[in-house]
């Protein structure tokens, strides 16, 4: 079955067909994800963002094509603008919080995967770090100086959009939009030619006179700007050209142009990636995100509100990824509810003997399974997906079908369908108000009552069993 991805290079809905279309053998699709800039705590917008991701791997995987994901780790370079202003992100966050940079990096950069391990994500089959890599960002730098892509000044060497003129097309912005307001409180390049152009290595004097992390170069002492790790670490293991890259919709504007500038003026070939992916942004009560607004919550926030990460997961995918979605605790508790629903209807199941199908019935579990592949085939449409899913799991067909089939889903769902709800563990807290309220009213004779509340405890999901009141 064919897959449909909307291609951000495009802005439309393209069928996927990968660089190496070889026959006869697995085709291997280089997949390249932009990382986390690991100055701080991953939040629940990172998660929604990493999830879309592993639901395409695993859709591609389930199309029989061999994946090979690369990820970067952000531990030098990104400063606090994408637009190269401000303090470089790691330094300030180590310089709040009284560690070295490396402590800081090695700290968020575990914090990162273990909750997205929490997300069940699948995880990367190279995670690669910038401070890992600067013999090849200064290798490629070389190459735009070589070039005449790149120039050097006294405070960093930068691009030079004006070389490359479809910069600026990319993803159909225009260059007028890219230009940086430049204000007089914010400090950037004194030097740049263009206000547009980007630094690809910065120089250790000026403003990052005492930056703690740095490295010879042919321009001098210093580190590299955040841009080129991208094209640089993703070339190195996908080679030259590769087929997917993703990313969040605010790589759009500024980092992803300057990936395919980078990329595509040292090598000259055209196109760099095939197909660029952005999932949007995770709103909070209708929010953006923010430690101001106190609405910034990670995946162990979620945990500690007596939540399963999982029930997150969940939520994501209720949503279409290009589609902006708003988080309430109040979403979540419905998702955890969904979810908890689907595992007890699933874990009954489990044991049911396979009826031998009926001619019609078995066209029933034909008809749900390339219902919901050409629902996450047609641009990852996961909540079409999951309204298949509950559309199976209501109908007719024997149980240990429905088992099987919910099985297939999960290997690209992901949401650890055969797991039997822990009952304690997965009941929230406000569920739990409600089972404690009812044994209250059945202690005081109230049935009517304690009645309308196991109804309600019923819609969210869970059966309670009653004791003898002796
Ligand atoms: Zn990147």
């Amino acid at each position: 079955m064919d897959i449909y991805l909307t291609n951000s290079l495009t802005r439309t809905k393209e069928k996927f067909v990968p660089f190496d279309f070889a026959q006869g053998k697995p085709i291997e699709v280089g997949m390249y994800t932009c990382g986390m800039t690991v100055y701080d705590y991953a939040h629940i917008g990172h998660g929604r963002k990493y999830v879309t991701d592993d639901i395409l791997k695993r859709v591609l995987t389930a199309g029989d094509y061999k994946v090979k994901h690369v990820q970067n780790v952000t531990d030098v370079g990104h400063l606090v603008s994408d637009a190269d202003e401000g303090e470089d992100k790691l330094e300030k966050g180590a310089t709040k919080q009284g560690k070295t940079v490396w402590e800081v990096a090695e700290f968020f950069t575990k914090n990162f995967y273990e909750s997205m391990d929490k997300l069940n994500i699948i995880r990367p089959d190279v995670i690669c770090k910038a401070t890992d890599h600067i013999k090849e960002q200064i290798d490629l730098v070389q190459k735009l100086m070589d070039k005449g892509f790149a120039y050097d000044t006294p405070e960093a060497v930068y691009f030079d959009i004006s070389k490359f003129p479809k910069y600026g097309e990319a993803f159909g912005q225009k260059l007028e939009d890219k230009k940086i307001a430049v204000r007089s409180d914010v400090q950037t390049g004194e030097h740049k030619r263009n206000p547009a152009d980007f630094a690809l290595w910065f120089k250790r004097i000026g403003r990052f006179e005492n930056h703690t992390m740095h490295w010879d170069s042919p321009w001098g002492d210093g580190f590299p700007g955040w841009h080129i790790e991208c094209s640089a670490m993703s070339m190195e293991y996908l080679g030259d050209q590769f087929d997917i890259h993703t990313g969040g919709e605010d790589h759009i504007s500024i980092h992803h142009p300057n990936e395919i500038a980078q990329s595509e003026a040292a090598t000259g070939k055209h196109p760099f990636v095939k197909y660029w992916l952005h999932t949007a942004f995770l709103m909070v009560d209708g929010k953006k995100m923010s430690k101001s607004l106190e609405n910034f919550y990670t995946v162990e926030d979620v945990e500690k509100k007596g939540f399963d990460p999982l029930a997150l997961r969940y939520l994501y995918l209720g949503a279409h990824y290009r589609d902006p979605l708003n988080f309430t605790w109040d979403s979540l508790q419905a998702a955890q509810s969904a979810l908890v629903k689907i595992k007890n209807q699933i874990s009954n199941f489990k044991n049911t003997d396979r009826t031998i199908l009926s001619a019609e019935k078995s066209e029933k579990v034909d008809k749900f399974r390339n219902e919901f592949l050409e629902a996450v085939n047609d641009d990852l449409n996961t909540p079409k997906a999951l309204a298949v899913l509950w559309e199976m799991l209501k109908s007719n067909v024997p149980s240990g079908d429905k088992y099987d089939l919910a099985m297939g889903f999960d290997e690209i769902l992901g949401l650890k369908l055969s797991e039997i709800p822990k009952s304690k563990q997965q009941i929230p807290d406000n569920i739990q108000i409600l089972i404690d309220e009812r044994e209250k009213m059945r202690k005081e004779g109230k049935f009517e009552e304690a009645d309308k509340l196991r109804d309600q405890i019923k819609i969210a999901g869970f059966d309670v069993s009653d004791k003898s009141l002796k």
